[in-house]
């Protein structure tokens, strides 16, 4: 349930009212906009009545919000979120990032890529220190020695990093490197120990959609990571499991306008998981910027046919230079104010 303040309310007034629920059993979330205030409340609030709150003189509107989700939903919380993922660079509200690197830290390789896709006009630098991999005798990922190749490279050009957490015990080895974003993969989106665990920082998390994951299964995931009290939550659209096997997955452009409509946390698209090939990379991440994504995570390597993972779908840094470019042609087009009579 919501509950909307107006703005002649004072903050003395504002405070007494959040007493006054928390008092009752119930838990809030406060979102203060520029003209109204959203007092979100959390519980059984079928055992509110919405008369006697409407009743209240600082009190202008009380709506039940339905969905499960409730710190991730725009009804609690009306303006984009902004996530801070350091060294300035921000995500969400207006702020386009495109994170780009390595499937997997392989080794000194890293720095050279990473060089090559910040030229192009990539702003964050990924890299997975700890692989998910559905064979046990494929590359597992270099481990701790791989975080601080990828944390050397951070430093080096001063951008911040995204690496994937894949257990709980890890995260705070995590915080102790430094990653400035940690990932939650496709694989664990529902492990829900993780999420708790990540949740209890406040550390960003990049948080990808389940192999077959729904979109409300992707929103309580981050519900999850958010009442733990973290809300710097990054939802990614990565594709999902279908019957179509020419392609690795599915991409579901439809979620990126669905999940920005039903929430408020940035949303970003992964044309290299989605599509599974470097030829379809492109054209996804072209088709994800127009769907109005804050975002893009794309796999990039030197030598594609080379790389311990995922060399299938990476873009060599020179196709990566070309994609940035059309890139920011889409994101013109899709931000451009039109003109009066536009729609
Ligand atoms: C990855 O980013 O390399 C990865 C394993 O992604 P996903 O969890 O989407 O498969
Ligand atoms: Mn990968």
């Amino acid at each position: 349930m919501i509950a909307v303040v107006g703005q002649s309310a004072t903050d003395e007034q504002l405070a007494h009212f959040i007493s006054w629920i928390e008092d009752r059993g119930f838990s809030t979330h406060v979102s203060k906009g520029d003209n109204e205030t959203i007092v979100g409340i959390i519980g059984d609030t079928t055992k509110i009545d919405p008369f006697l709150l409407e009743s209240m003189s600082i009190i202008e509107r009380v709506q039940r919000v339905s969905e499960p989700f409730k710190k991730a939903n725009r009804k609690f919380h009306p303006e984009d979120t902004v996530v801070d993922c350091g060294y300035g660079v921000l995500l969400g509200g207006g702020n386009f990032q495109v994170i780009a690197g390595p499937c997997s830290i392989e080794g000194d390789n890293l720095m050279d890529i990473a060089t090559q896709v910040k030229d192009a006009g990539a702003t964050m630098l990924r890299g997975g220190a700890f692989k998910p991999r559905t064979s046990p005798y494929a590359f597992q990922g270099m481990g701790p020695a791989g975080l601080d190749l990828l944390l050397e490279a951070s430093r080096a050009l001063e951008m911040p990093v995204v690496s994937e957490v894949m257990d709980p015990r890890d995260v705070q080895l995590f915080l102790d490197k430094g990653v400035h974003v940690m990932q939650v993969g496709a694989r664990n989106a529902q492990n829900f120990s993780l999420l708790k665990e990540v949740g209890r920082t406040t550390t960003p998390v990049l948080l990808k959609r389940g192999l077959s994951g729904s979109v409300d299964e992707l929103l309580m995931a981050a519900e999850y990571i958010m009442s733990e009290g973290n809300p710097n939550v990054i939802l990614c659209e990565r594709g999902i499991r279908t019957f179509e096997t020419r392609t690795r997955n599915t991409f579901d452009v439809n979620a990126i306008p669905v999940l920005k409509h039903l929430s408020h946390l940035p949303v970003v698209g992964d044309p290299s998981h989605a599509t599974g090939y470097t030829r379809y990379v492109r054209p996804a991440a072209y088709a994800a910027t127009a769907a109005g994504a804050d975002g893009l995570e794309i796999e990039v390597h030197d030598h594609p046919s080379q790389a311990f993972s995922d060399g299938a779908q990476a873009l060599t840094p020179s196709q990566f230079a070309d994609a940035m470019r059309r890139i920011r042609l889409i994101r013109e087009a899709v931000t451009a104010p039109l003109d009066e009579s536009g729609e």
